[in-house]
């Protein structure tokens, strides 16, 4: 659906001479992580655990949802990007999903809208996540022939999407409820963000290699920024890193044969396990006050 308009896009964006601001990208090496099936015996991660106990938000301050809402952008060429997102149903159905899960004292927009650079979010003022079109347009472009069938590039571009959307929520979370967060703020928004795709076992693992692939495609943009080391965000590759530990991390025996060592060398893999318990069991108790009974 969204991959005929990948070609369009791109003669757009060469005419159009487009810039990318915000988010670092830059298409690089391919990755090859295995995704097979999933073993019976795999221990996905237990979205039970996520369940709340002891919320300290009262429920009757908890009105308020996620609002996904679809701006019509002047630029005709987004319209068409626009409808393709309106009808897939991925990222409207995770939305609904978490209402069901997240409370929240007003309505908060999450939306997609035409910004003129690629960016995405979250507005403290206005109190709304904003997607621009024009990052969707570089997802698209970045997984542009790098997966082994349209299929999976629709989806890895839509993951890769609602990954991104997920962490300006992580932002909007911490500021709405005032959530505690020490160290970089940005690395820990990102490990919510992938805390809240696990919920969907092998959907959700699906989305997180989707969010580590884009990373990694984006790894050299950075470095023709001249490594940017006092960024909040952490350098993608880092991120890429991350996001491959924590998934290995939630089932150490499933992935030792399914991720290469150069995308996670041992040195860093042995501590995974340990590492992803850890930030899950840190993230349950900074969200138990904000999650619904
Ligand atoms: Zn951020």
């Amino acid at each position: 659906m969204i991959k005929y308009l990948i070609f369009f896009f791109i003669f757009v964006i060469l005419i159009s001479g487009y810039t990318i601001i915000a988010i670092e990208n830059e298409k690089s090496n391919d990755i090859k992580i295995q995704k097979d099936e999933m073993t019976t015996e795999k221990k996905a991660w237990d979205a039970k655990e996520v369940t709340i106990t002891g919320a300290t938000v009262s429920e009757e301050k908890a009105t308020g949802d996620f609002i996904l809402r679809f701006e019509t952008p002047l630029n005709p060429e987004l319209s068409v990007l626009k409808e393709a997102l309106e009808s897939e149903d991925i990222i409207q159905k995770r939305i609904r999903e978490l209402n069901t899960k997240i409370k929240m004292s007003q309505d908060m927009p999450i939306t997609f809208t035409e910004c003129e650079v690629s960016n995405a979010f979250y507005n403290s003022e206005t109190k709304e996540i904003v997607i621009c079109y024009e990052l969707v347009v570089d997802i698209i472009e970045t997984f542009l022939n790098k997966l082994e069938s349209e299929v999976e590039e629709d989806k890895a571009i839509l993951d890769t999407t609602t990954f991104i959307l997920y962490h300006e929520m992580g932002h909007a979370l911490r500021d709405i409820w005032d959530l505690p967060i020490t160290g970089k703020e940005e690395d820990a928004v990102d490990q919510l963000a992938i805390l809240l795709l696990l919920e969907d076992e092998r959907e959700g693992e699906d989305a997180v290699l989707s969010s580590a692939s884009w990373f990694l495609f984006n790894k050299e943009k950075i470095r023709k920024k001249d490594l940017l080391f006092w960024d909040e965000h952490s350098l993608n590759i880092q991120r890429f890193h991350n996001i491959v530990c924590w998934i290995y991390g939630t089932d150490p025996e499933y992935y030792a044969e399914r991720i290469e060592v150069e995308y996670l060398p041992e040195e860093r893999a042995i501590r995974c396990e340990e590492e992803f318990f850890q930030m899950r069991n840190s993230w349950n108790k900074i969200l138990t006050p904000v999650l619904k009974k």
